[in-house]
């Protein structure tokens, strides 16, 4: 019977309430007095290693027992979620949250230096004196009750997930805003820790704040921390553990109006900060210069081109590297397995891993570089700059300016962007930018844009480099033109409405973790795209291989799969092959020119199949013109959305129209733009 449990039974984290001490008077009176009665709750936070004594939590102060004392408490076991306590990180956008949520649980959590990178919950679980703890963090929000889809979630975590301590996390650099949310989520529950983050760059500008006298006027600990600090996170942790065995605590205050709140969070800081004349100088000239009239369009476009002319010149050499390494590995396991049958040997090492090695040698060493360097924008806070100067295009056509921060991230990912729409308030507004998300080219079609760029339209010698990378630029310039173009025509036609209300927030520049940013950027985006790629092609080469090696009436399959594709493919100025390379690409957009080069080369004899000279000998070989590789750029950046991102836009949109929607929008640009380049060049010659 629960009832019958004693004190002595709690294991770490578990929670009683006591129901009866069963002890002689004079313990009875002293335990008394340090606040141990029937009714009042306790939680155990060590034991012995004997199992003797054991350490309590009671009323906000830590005692230890005896256990033959504490098997005479018996206790009523408190339930609390998997048997330790449940706290929620709760804090306006880019304060901070995920970097405590990662500092605290060992998890990998999307950090960036923008508003509204994070449009979902995520959780862990850590543990702290031996207390299992599950920490949630919830997404940015200014207010609990917030028009927009991602800030209302955070105030439905908030007010629906039964938890033990709220810790709000406050920006020192402007803590106004954030102690507005602190007093609004002190009105709700006072089981609240309020901690003063970025304390670093707040004494850096010379901004002070008195935490003591905050804590005071709040009524509930305020501790100064720096987050991308481990060790000051623990004074957080044991004030949490206090708050969260207060039974006291939880009853809620009436909650006061928006006008109030901001009064009193103005009041606070009259009080308690420091504010020096110009806190933020620096940022504000670095804004000058970056949104500035003359200069924002050329130096976001000078930004473009050196990524991606840092990308070209590093990817190179580790290219052809890895390429030689795996052509020599397909030799020699050729030769050890001359004895097995043609077809086994053939499909596992000329299909299956000629063709993983090639999207290995091709696709690693450029990602490898490039996103490194998007992170680094990503966390500079130059993102949201770039959103700002890109307001104007997306107001005239009719779409949100956040729709620039959405298209960056799909230059990461496509799935990735769609899902960062949420941030964006209106419904019409977040259509737009969900359907046109695709027509900017994710990481996926990179490597093979960059290829085919570099052996067809850059040169050789010395400035190929700086070619190729000016042209990248030119067709990134093209997918933002076409993007607006789409959104211009989708906003005058089926998504007609009002352009819905724009709110931006810059932060302030801040210095990258490098060593952050490139554990993120390898191991988040690197491996995850890379495996995927891997995933992908070492079945689909595999089965090309067989396509091409297995003959019917004559004629191996890939003839006949291609001839039956020919006719549209000269329609658009490609062959058969290719466009059955982007059929077959639909899992991944990685694979596309892969699956065509495995289809190349299942015809020919070719070995050293991985540089990129031998891959313009492969492909010239089977036709390719200047006009084959333009066709093929173009239709690389504007095809179908790869099968993750249409299944993310059906996610985010629950309906079946606007998920074909995307995936005809994109297609039939691609099909338009080529069919028109192939007439007028053919016209012309
Ligand atoms: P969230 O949106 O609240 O989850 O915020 P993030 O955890 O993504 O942090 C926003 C930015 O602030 C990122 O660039 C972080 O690296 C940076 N940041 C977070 N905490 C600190 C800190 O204590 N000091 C400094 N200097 N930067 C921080």
């Amino acid at each position: 019977m629960e009832t019958k449990r004693t004190l002595a039974a709690l294991k770490p984290g578990e929670r009683g309430e006591i129901t009866e001490i069963q002890a002689e008077e004079s313990e009875q009176q002293r335990l008394a007095q340090l606040g141990i009665v029937p009714g009042t709750e306790v939680s155990c936070k060590l034991r012995g290693s004997s199992g003797s004594p054991v350490a309590f939590t009671v009323r906000g102060v830590t005692l230890a027992l005896r256990a033959e004392q504490c098997r005479r408490i018996k206790i009523r076991p408190l339930k609390s979620e998997s048997g330790g306590r449940t706290y929620l990180l709760a804090g306006n956008p880019n304060v901070g949250k995920s970097t405590v949520f990662n500092a605290l649980t060992g998890l990998k959590q999307h950090t960036g230096n923008w508003c509204g990178k994070t449009v979902t919950g995520a959780e862990g679980r850590f543990r702290h004196n031996g207390i299992p703890i599950r920490l949630i963090d919830t997404p940015g929000t200014y207010a609990l009750n917030s028009a927009t889809a991602e800030e209302a979630a955070a105030g439905e975590i908030i007010r629906q997930t039964p938890h033990d301590c709220i810790l709000c996390i406050c920006d020192a650099t402007s803590p106004e805003r954030s102690l507005r949310l602190a007093l609004e989520l002190r009105a709700l529950d006072k089981r609240l820790v309020v901690c003063m983050n970025l304390m670093d760059e707040a004494e850096k500008k010379g901004i002070r704040i008195d935490c003591a006298r905050l804590s005071e006027a709040l009524g509930v600990p305020v501790i100064a921390i720096t987050a991308r600090k481990k060790q000051t996170l623990r004074p957080v942790l044991e004030a949490a553990e206090t708050q969260a065995c207060r039974a006291d605590l939880q009853e809620a205050d009436d909650p006061a109006g928006t006008n109030t709140l901001l009064d009193q969070a103005a009041e606070l800081c009259r009080t308690a900060v420091t504010m020096p004349a110009h806190p933020h100088r620096r940022t504000d000239a670095a804004d000058r210069l970056l949104t500035g009239t003359w200069l924002r369009y050329p130096l976001m476009a000078a930004l473009l081109l050196v990524v991606f002319w840092l990308t070209l010149i590093g990817a190179n050499y580790p290219s052809a590297l890895l390429s030689r390494a795996f052509s020599a590995l397909c030799t020699l396991l050729l030769r050890a397995t001359a004895s097995w049958p043609h077809v086994l040997s053939g499909a596992l090492i000329d299909g299956a891993l000629r063709g993983t090695g090639w999207v290995i040698s091709v696709m690693l060493p450029p990602m490898a570089i490039f996103f490194p360097l998007f992170t680094l924008l990503e966390d500079t806070g130059l993102l949201p700059r770039l959103a700002f100067n890109m307001d104007g295009c997306c107001a005239k056509c009719r779409a949100c300016g956040k729709q620039a921060l959405t298209m960056t991230m799909g230059f990461g990912c496509n799935a990735v962007g769609v899902t960062e729409c949420r941030i964006i308030e209106s419904r019409r507004e977040r259509l737009i930018a969900i359907l046109t998300n695709a027509l900017v080219p994710c990481n996926g079609r990179f490597p093979a844009l960059l290829a085919v760029v570099t052996i067809f339209f850059a040169g050789g010698g010395a400035g190929s480099a700086v070619r190729a990378a000016c042209i990248m630029t030119g067709l990134i310039l093209l997918s933002i033109g076409v993007t607006f173009g789409a959104s211009a025509c989708l906003g005058k036609s089926i998504l007609r409405g009002e352009t819905g209300s724009f709110v931006l927030e810059l932060p302030p520049y801040r210095r990258p973790q490098l060593r952050q940013m490139l554990v993120r950027s390898v191991l988040d985006r690197t491996v995850f795209v890379l495996g995927r790629a891997v995933m992908t092609a070492a079945p689909v080469s595999l089965l090309i291989w067989l396509f091409a090696n297995i003959t019917l009436g004559g004629q191996s399959i890939l003839v006949h799969l291609s001839s039956v594709l020919a006719p549209a493919g000269h329609l658009l100025g490609l062959d058969g092959v290719i466009l059955l390379a982007f059929i077959l690409g639909l899992p991944a957009n990685e694979i596309v020119l892969p699956v065509a080069v495995t289809a190349y080369l299942g015809t020919t004899s070719l070995t050293d199949y991985g540089s990129l000279e031998a891959l313009h000998t492969l492909l010239a070989a089977h036709g390719w013109t200047h006009l084959t590789a333009a066709c093929f750029l173009l239709f690389t950046l504007f095809h179908a959305p790869c099968a993750t991102t249409l299944l993310t836009v059906y996610k985010e949109t629950h309906s079946r129209r606007w998920t074909f929607t995307a995936f005809l929008l994109p297609v039939s640009i691609g099909i338009t733009l080529c069919m028109l380049l192939t007439a007028a060049v053919r016209l012309c010659t």
